[in-house]
């Protein structure tokens, strides 16, 4: 048998961590980069147990990680930690993706900017001059809440079934955009009453909550499919299943779909081209998003 040289004394070690850990995709995605690239790195899954990130974080600087990603339930708390953070995660509150540059540690937020990477790659437009809606108002919709604003959003509606989590939301992108967003309670939503934003005519209409996904599959934020209309393109972040309920109601009334894969793939490739410090070539991206959507509707 040949000697396994692949990982050796020169070898770049980055890691996912996080809690739970075991269901994670994101070692496939970015090994397969590295192998693509022969880039030499390799990319490990750490479940760092609560009350432990702390250490966790001061011991992968102390072993000279070049960078990791955080998951769930540790985005917000990883910022007591690191020792740089720009004005965009600092106003998302979280990171998802941490690079370590001569022992300081940097934040980014990929999550929102991998919704745009893949929203522009879907539609081949963006959001300058648009309206939109967001469904949720947990860390991820306030993530794709300020990416939205910050890429010249015209109008932002946030949609919650908790008010006081979509009001904080709007008044944060109203405080760089004054009169951008507005509120409103999940429960206030009705078809075809006067004034209603869906029939007031979104562009855009994402669910940012995580109604819908597995196991819970026969769920969806909205209970009236009439509230979609025509040529309205439709958002899940949700990605297991690959089509949510919500997504199904929207397809019916002729809206285009979009789910959370492509959010998922595009929020690692701006991980790991953060951590090499590189833009990866078109051709790559293209054959690994094939392989890694199918990966993924396995
Ligand atoms: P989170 O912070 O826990 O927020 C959850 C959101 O869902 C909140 O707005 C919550 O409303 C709402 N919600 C939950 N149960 C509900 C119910 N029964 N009725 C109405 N609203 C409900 O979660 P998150 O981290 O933002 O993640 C949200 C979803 O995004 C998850 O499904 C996650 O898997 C997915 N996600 C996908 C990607 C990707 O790359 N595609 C990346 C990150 C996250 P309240 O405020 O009222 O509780």
């Amino acid at each position: 048998m040949p000697v396994f040289e692949e990982i050796n004394g020169k070898t770049g070690i980055f890691a996912l961590l996080g809690c739970p850990i075991e269901h994670t995709v994101s070692p496939q995605l970015h090994n397969s980069l590295s192998h693509m690239l022969g880039i030499n790195a390799v990319y490990v899954p750490l479940k760092i147990e609560r009350g432990r990130l702390g250490d966790a974080v001061r011991g992968l600087k102390a072993c000279g990680f070049s960078g990791f990603n955080i998951t769930i339930p540790y985005k917000e708390e990883v910022l007591e930690f690191v020792d740089e953070t720009g004005e965009e995660v600092k106003a998302i509150g979280s990171a998802n993706t941490i690079v370590n540059r001569n022992g300081r540690l940097y934040a980014y937020n990929t999550d929102g900017e991998g919704f745009a990477r893949a929203f522009e790659t879907f539609t081949g437009t963006g959001f300058k001059g648009r309206t939109a809606a967001i469904i949720g108002a947990g860390g991820t919709a306030r993530a794709l809440a300020v990416t939205l604003s910050y890429r010249g959003i015209s109008k932002l509606y946030i949609i919650n079934r908790t008010y006081q989590r979509a009001l904080e939301i709007a008044d944060l992108v109203n405080l760089k955009r004054p009169g951008t967003a507005v509120a409103s309670n999940l429960s206030d939503l009705a078809p075809n009453k006067d004034g209603d934003i869906f029939t007031g005519g979104c562009d855009i209409i994402i669910n940012a909550t995580s109604l819908g996904m597995y196991p819970v599959i026969d769920k969806s934020p909205v209970e009236d499919s009439s509230f979609f209309k025509a040529g309205q393109i439709v958002c899940d972040i949700i990605y297991n299943p690959a089509k949510t309920k919500f997504l199904k109601q929207a397809e019916e009334r002729g809206c285009r779909i979009m789910n959370g894969m492509g959010m998922l793939f595009y929020q690692g490739i701006l991980a790991y081209e953060k951590w090499m410090d590189i833009k990866i070539p078109d051709d790559i991206i293209n054959s690994l998003s094939t392989e890694f959507l199918k990966y993924l509707d396995k």
